[in-house]
C-alpha cells in the first residue's frame, strides 16, 4: 500500500431503492480502491430519505454484496464511526439545521406553493414548450412573513435560491471544467414538506461533515452537479473532488440496458445483479477484475488483476470517461482465470454448496480430489455438478446402449471391447491413473481401434456421461470396485442390445 498520497476519505452512498447491480458495484470498488491505495477510509452511507422509493431488504442485499465482493467498509451504519450516524434518515435534524442556515444567509427560501399550483404551472409550461421549473413566486416573500407562516404551521418546502445571473463552473476529475448558465437551473427543493432533506442538500452536508475528499458517482448526477457545488459554496465549504463515472451500455454497445432486458439475461445464465452472479457461480474476484476494467485501465494489455494488484495499481488518472459495454464473454473468461488461480482447498470450499444445491452428498476428502481435475474446465462454479456430480453418486443411472456403443462398432463389438478392458482392469491391484493408463493404451493399439472409440465406451460406462473430467483420474477417484461394477453392468446393457 502506498501512503505517499494524501489519505482519501471516500464514501459509497447507495439508496436502498432496488437491487445492487454492476454499476453500483463498480462505484463502490473504485471508492474502496482509492481509500485503500491512499491509506484512507472507505465509508458506507445509506441514503434513505426517499421513502417512496424505499425497497425493504435492499440495504441488506447491498451490504451482503459489498462483503461478498470483499469491499469492507471502515465506517458505516453497522460498524459506526466518528462521523455517524451513517443512515440519512437518522440525520434529519442535521439537514434541517443547515437548511435554516442557508435561509438565514439568503441562499434558500421557504416556498408555500401548493402541489395543485405547481401542477398547473407545470401544465402551462408544457403548453409553452418550456422545461418545467419553479417560477420563483415565493422567492419574493419577506423573510418575516415567511417565518410567520411557517410558525403558523403552513405546509412548505425549502428551495435553493439559484442565482439568476452569471454562470457556474464546476470541475470534474474525468471531464474537466463544466460551465452552466445559472438562469437555466431551477430553484431546486432542498427540504420537502415532510421535513426530510432531499439528496441535493443531504449529501452535500454529509460529505462536508464526514470530511469526504472524493465523490465518485454515476454520470446521472452531472446535470445537478453545479447545484451541489453552489450549495458547498453557499456554506463556504471546500468542495471535495468530483468524479462522474461513465454509464454501462448493453452488450451490443447500443444504449443502456432496460429493467426488462436485465431480467431477461438470467435465461442465458447472466445477470447484472451482484447477488445473482454469486448464485450463478461467478467468483467475486472475477466480478472485481471485470468491473475494474469497465472504466479504468492500467495499461493497454494487462488484464488479470487481484484485489491486491488493483489496490497497488489503481489511480484516478487512468479512469476513462467513455461508456463501457457490458461484455459477458469477457466475464466468463475472467471467471475461468480466477477459478484457475484458486488453491485447491479454497476451490473445493467454494464448489461444495453448488454440489449440495443439486442434492449431492459431498464427501470432503473426495471433493479435494475432484477439484483439481475439474479446475481447468470450469467457466463457473455452477458447471461443476454437471461435469462432476457423478463422483458423489453411489449408483449412477445406467447409460443407454447407444451411449455405450463406440462409433463405427456394433453394440456387440463394443461389448467385446468392454470385456477386454474388464479383464485388464480386474487384474490391476488398484485403479491409479499411472497404472491403468498405459495398460489401456496398449489395448487400444492391440485392437487397432482409436482411443476415442475405446475410451468412449469406458467413459460412458464409468461416469454415465459422454463428457467427463480426465478419464483415468476419474477412475482413480471412483475406485476399483465401482469401476468394475459399472463396467460389468455396461457390458450387460450392450449384450442385451446386441441380442435384440
Ligand atoms: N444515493 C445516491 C445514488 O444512489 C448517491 C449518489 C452519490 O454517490 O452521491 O445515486
Amino acid at each position: 500500500m502506498s501512503h505517499s498520497l494524501k489519505p482519501a476519505r471516500v464514501r459509497f452512498a447507495p439508496s436502498p431503492t432496488g437491487r445492487m447491480h454492476l454499476g453500483s458495484a463498480r462505484t463502490a470498488l473504485y471508492d474502496y480502491l482509492l481509500a485503500r491505495k491512499t491509506g484512507g477510509q472507505f465509508i458506507l452511507r445509506i441514503e434513505d430519505t426517499d421513502r417512496r422509493r424505499f425497497v425493504p431488504g435492499a440495504e441488506e442485499e447491498l451490504m451482503q454484496g459489498l462483503r461478498w465482493l470483499g469491499l469492507n467498509w471502515d465506517e458505516g451504519p453497522d460498524v459506526g464511526g466518528p462521523y455517524g450516524p451513517y443512515r440519512q434518515l437518522e440525520r434529519k435534524e442535521i439537514y434541517q439545521e443547515y437548511a435554516l442556515q442557508l435561509i438565514e444567509s439568503g441562499h434558500a427560501y421557504t416556498c408555500f406553493c401548493t402541489p395543485e399550483r405547481l401542477e398547473k404551472l407545470r401544465q402551462e409550461q408544457q403548453k409553452r414548450k418550456e422545461n418545467s421549473h419553479y417560477d420563483g413566486t415565493c422567492r419574493a416573500l419577506a423573510p418575516q412573513e415567511a417565518a410567520a407562516r411557517v410558525a403558523a404551521g403552513e405546509r412548505h418546502v425549502i428551495r435553493f435560491k439559484m442565482p439568476r445571473q452569471g454562470s457556474t463552473t464546476v470541475h470534474d476529475r474525468l471531464r474537466g471544467d463544466i460551465t452552466v448558465e445559472n438562469r437555466n437551473m431551477d430553484d431546486y427543493i432542498l427540504v420537502k414538506s415532510d421535513g426530510l432533506a432531499l439528496y441535493h442538500l443531504a449529501h452535500v452536508v454529509d460529505d462536508h461533515l464526514m470530511k469526504i475528499t472524493h465523490v465518485i458517482r454515476g454520470s446521472e448526477w452531472l446535470p445537478t452537479f453545479p447545484l451541489h457545488a453552489l450549495i458547498h459554496r453557499a456554506f463556504g465549504w471546500e468542495e471535495p473532488e468530483f468524479v462522474h463515472l461513465s454509464v454501462f451500455l448493453k452488450p451490443s454497445g447500443k444504449g443502456k440496458m432496460s429493467k426488462r432486458e436485465s431480467a431477461d439475461l438470467i435465461k442465458d445464465g447472466y445477470s447484472i445483479y451482484v447477488k445473482d452472479l454469486e448464485t450463478l457461480g461467478y467468483l467475486p474476484e472475477a466480478v472485481v477484475n471485470w468491473i475494474a476494467l469497465m472504466g479504468w485501465s492500467y495499461d493497454d494489455h494487462t488484464e488479470f488483476f487481484t484485489m491486491d494488484d488493483l489496490i497497488e495499481k489503481f489511480s484516478l488518472d487512468r479512469l476513462n470517461p467513455s461508456p463501457a459495454a457490458i461484455n459477458f464473454a469477457k466475464f466468463d473468461h475472467f471467471n475461468g482465470l480466477h477459478i484457475r488461480n484458486l488453491e485447491i482447498p479454497d476451490l473445493a470450499n467454494r464448489l461444495r454448496p453448488f454440489f449440495e444445491a443439486r442434492g449431492y452428498l459431498v464427501d470432503d476428502a473426495r471433493l479435494l480430489k475432484v477439484a483439481p481435475i475439474i479446475q481447468e474446465r470450469l467457466v463457473t462454479l455452477e458447471d461443476a455438478p454437471e461435469i462432476a456430480g457423478f463422483f458423489f453418486q453411489d449408483v449412477i443411472q445406467s447409460p443407454a446402449a447407444e451411449d455405450l456403443t463406440a462409433k463405427g462398432l456394433t453394440p456387440k463389438e463394443s461389448a467385446e471391447v468392454a470385456r477386454q478392458m474388464l479383464v485388464l482392469l480386474e487384474s490391476q491391484p488398484e485403479m491409479t491413473a499411472n497404472l491403468v493408463e498405459p495398460v489401456l493404451r496398449s489395448l487400444v493399439e492391440q485392437l487397432g481401434l482409436s482411443p476415442g472409440q475405446v475410451f468412449g465406451i469406458l467413459r460412458a460406462a464409468v461416469t454415465g456421461q459422454k463428457i467427463s473430467p480426465p478419464l483415468f483420474e476419474s477412475m482413480e477417484i471412483i475406485g476399483k470396485q465401482k469401476v468394475i461394477e459399472r463396467l460389468r453392468s455396461a457390458i450387460q446393457v450392450l449384450e442385451r442390445a446386441g441380442d435384440g
